[in-house]
Formats: C-alpha cells, sequence, structure tokens
C-alpha cells in the first residue's frame, strides 16, 4: 500500500500534456488557458468620463457659481476632438472621452444649462481629476492580464473579449473511455432481474470527467471475465487518452481487471492505497493510454476519481491547480479514522452563522451507500492512525466539484 500523496504524484508524474488547440472566444468557458493572455490596448483606452455632466477645467471653477461656454458634446462613440480652452464647458456622456485640456467632470446634477443652451451654470467647484478615469489607469497595453494554466470562467469573458481574443488557444480536452465491469450490472433503461443491479458508475464517471474537462465515452458494459475484459480494454485504449473503469479490482475470485491488465502487458503503476474508501485503486498504461481501475462501489468511484483520475484529466489539459480546493473545517459530528489508512470520508460543508466552516459527516452506510452520497459537498481527509477525530476539531477538507 502506498499513501495516498504518493499516489497522486505518481499519476502526476505519468500524466503529459497534450496538445494546444484553439477555440472560438464563445466556446471557451471552463477550458484551460494555454497562452499567456496581452493586453493589446491601454484601458481606459482614453481618459473617460465616470459621469454624465460637463467637462471643464477646474481651475475655471475656483468661483461658483461659473459660467462657461458649452462649444461642444462628447458622446461615448463620439467624442470631440478639439482643444477645450478656459471659460469652455463640453457636455459629455458616461463612458465617452474627456477632450484635451478640460481636466475634470462635474455631474450634470450640480449645473444648470442657461442662455439657450449657449452656456452652462457650474454650482459647484470640482478638484482636478474627478470623474475622470485616466488612459491606462486599468491596464496598460501588452501587461499580461491572465496565465497559461489557469481555468476560464465566465468572469474572464470580458477580458478576452475586449483584448480581441476571438479565437482562444486551451489544453485539448482528454478522451476518456470509461467502463463499467461487473456481471450483475444492466444498463439504466433495464429493469434489473434477479441478482441484477443498474449501473451507476459509469454515469458518475462521465459527470466528473466531464466537470474536470474531459470529452467522455462510455463503452458497454463488461462482465466479469477476463478475455471479455481484455478484448474491450484493448479497443478503448486504441481510441483514448484515458480509460476509467469501475469494478473487479478486489480480492474476490471474481474481480479480474487486475490479471486482464497484466495479460494485457500493462505497465501498473500502483495498486494499492491506503485510502478509505478506495484501497484496490489502479493504476496502470497500455500504449500511451492512462487506465483507471477504480473499485466498483459508488462512494468509492466518487473519492478515487476525484483525488487521482481528476488530477491526470486536469495536468493533461495544462491546468496549474490539479488538485482539489482545500479548506479546514470545523467538524460538526465525531469521526473514526482508520489504522492504517488515510480516510477520505463524505461530508456536507456549510457555513455558521459566524462564518466557520462546518464538516458534517454523512451518516452513511459504507462505500455502497450513494444515496447518503448524494448530498455530500466534500471529503474530510483523517490522516492514518488517528483514531476517532472529536466534534469541534479541525480538519482538513476538500471540496468535491
Ligand atoms: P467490485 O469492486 O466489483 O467488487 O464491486 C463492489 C460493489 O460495487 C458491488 O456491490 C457491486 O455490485 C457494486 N458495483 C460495481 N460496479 C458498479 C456499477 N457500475 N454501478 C453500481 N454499483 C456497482
Ligand atoms: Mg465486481
Amino acid at each position: 500500500m502506498i499513501p495516498v500523496s504518493e499516489a497522486i504524484q505518481i499519476v502526476l508524474r505519468r500524466a503529459r500534456k497534450l496538445e494546444v488547440e484553439s477555440v472560438a472566444l464563445g466556446d471557451a468557458m471552463g477550458r484551460v488557458l494555454a497562452e499567456d493572455i496581452i493586453a493589446d490596448s491601454d484601458l481606459p483606452p482614453f481618459d473617460r468620463a465616470q459621469m454624465d455632466g460637463y467637462a471643464v477645467r477646474a481651475a475655471d471653477l475656483a468661483k461658483t457659481p461659473a459660467r462657461l461656454r458649452i462649444v461642444g458634446e462628447s458622446a461615448a462613440g463620439a467624442g470631440w476632438h478639439q482643444e477645450m480652452k478656459t471659460g469652455e464647458a463640453v457636455r459629455i456622456m458616461t463612458g465617452a472621452p474627456v477632450p484635451a485640456g478640460a481636466d475634470a467632470v462635474q455631474q450634470v446634477e450640480l449645473t444648470r444649462e442657461i442662455d439657450g443652451a449657449e452656456f452652462v451654470e457650474i454650482l459647484e467647484s470640482v478638484e482636478a481629476g474627478r470623474s475622470i478615469v485616466k488612459q491606462a489607469a486599468e491596464i496598460k497595453s501588452g501587461e499580461t492580464v491572465l496565465r497559461a494554466g489557469e481555468d476560464i470562467n465566465a468572469a474572464m469573458i470580458a477580458t478576452l473579449a475586449s483584448f480581441g481574443y476571438a479565437q482562444v488557444k486551451v489544453g485539448r480536452r482528454p478522451r476518456v473511455a470509461v467502463m463499467a465491469t461487473g456481471s450483475e450490472l444492466v444498463d439504466v433503461d433495464q429493469k434489473p432481474g434477479l441478482d441484477q443491479i443498474r449501473d451507476s458508475n459509469n454515469y458518475t464517471i462521465t459527470a466528473y470527467a466531464t466537470l474536470a474537462g474531459a470529452s467522455v465515452e462510455r463503452w458497454p458494459l463488461a462482465g466479469d471475465d477476463t478475455g471479455e475484459l481484455k478484448k474491450q480494454i484493448k479497443q478503448a485504449a486504441e481510441t483514448s487518452d484515458v480509460l476509467i473503469t469501475s469494478g473487479g479490482v478486489s480480492m474476490g475470485v471474481y474481480d479480474f481487471m487486475k490479471p486482464a491488465l497484466k495479460e494485457l502487458g500493462a505497465e501498473i503503476f500502483f495498486e494499492r492505497v491506503a485510502l478509505r474508501p478506495g484501497k484496490p485503486t489502479v493504476f496502470a498504461r497500455v500504449g500511451e493510454t492512462l487506465i483507471f481501475g477504480l473499485p466498483g462501489n459508488p462512494v468509492s468511484v466518487a473519492a478515487t476519481f476525484n483525488l487521482f483520475a481528476r488530477a491526470a484529466l486536469r495536468k493533461m489539459q495544462g491546468a496549474k491547480q490539479t488538485d482539489l480546493i482545500e479548506e479546514t473545517a470545523v467538524l460538526a459530528r465525531a469521526v473514526k479514522g482508520s489504522a492504517d489508512r488515510e480516510s477520505y470520508l463524505p461530508a456536507i460543508l456549510s457555513t455558521d452563522e459566524r462564518g466557520t466552516l462546518l464538516a458534517e459527516p454523512l451518516k452513511w452506510g459504507g462505500s455502497s451507500d450513494f444515496v447518503a452520497f448524494a448530498r455530500a459537498t466534500g471529503l474530510i481527509d483523517v490522516p492514518r492512525g488517528l483514531g476517532v477525530l472529536e466534534a469541534g476539531g479541525r480538519v482538513r477538507v476538500v471540496r468535491l466539484p
């Protein structure tokens, strides 16, 4: 058995960055940036008015009310491109360029047009600079604004658009094949017969892998038969970057994943992790295809996918952050650790009225209890050999995606 942290390191070492591809900005959401994003203009691109009102020279307003001649108008998209002189004002709108010669904007509420709109009376003085955002105050042309390896989220789209990234370079999505194994399994649209259950793992893994940025193909269910497994693994490996199986890795007499992998000549990087749930997790390679052989229990699948397979998928896309987001929480109820394994126990994370993050361990019936797991938002990390962790203690938690 190897420690969880070592298993994650092995996964990250074996997962290689895939090629870079270009996608249209409209398709870039959720992808991993593969280039630094550079500002191709100053922001703002010109001195910009922050208010509707009048562009003025602050020095002209030493005594108020002050009477200034209206010499023009600057609107967003249609500026006034002459020099504004002493004693003059230019009517200006929010977002419009401030004319040369002006050094402040007085808001319209503190002004009054007079003499048939030929003049404006400014009722209060302003200091120079008021209500103007200077050119390049936010960003200078040539500055790096986002970096390769960051996840493109909705908040970044305006930045990409504003600097003209109609196409964005991103890491290619890993092609993932998902294959549930077990002779008891039937597909979701079937009524399970005697001794059968519906497959859920293929759908769980598809969901998490999609969240991790992969493009996923579900393979037919494979029975507990070494020959059948070998055939399907070989085929799936030929057309995918990563194959994720579930089931058949424990010590039972019908657990044929490891024999099948070995007969295919797979390199096995690890096959037992000091983890609860998820001890029999296998990580291997056939040709260039990485293979994760996850245990069959649905809760083990969720934990082991997110600890191991997700890290590989993220690394392959070039993501800087490959680990789950981790936080420190206060235990809402006592949990029991394991003598020889690190535990990752499903929990509901919430914040109390004082802003403290609470981790409430699920009352669950074990790693098969996927109904209880349906409410989980995180995993509580209990180091091995710790015995009981009492309520109120601090624990490390990781967020489930
Ligand atoms: P195994 O690791 O193959 O021994 O499976 C452990 C447990 O998980 C057994 O109770 C299986 O019936 C269950 N199981 C295995 N594969 C799946 C699956 N695809 N969907 C739901 N449950 C599964
Ligand atoms: Mg099985």
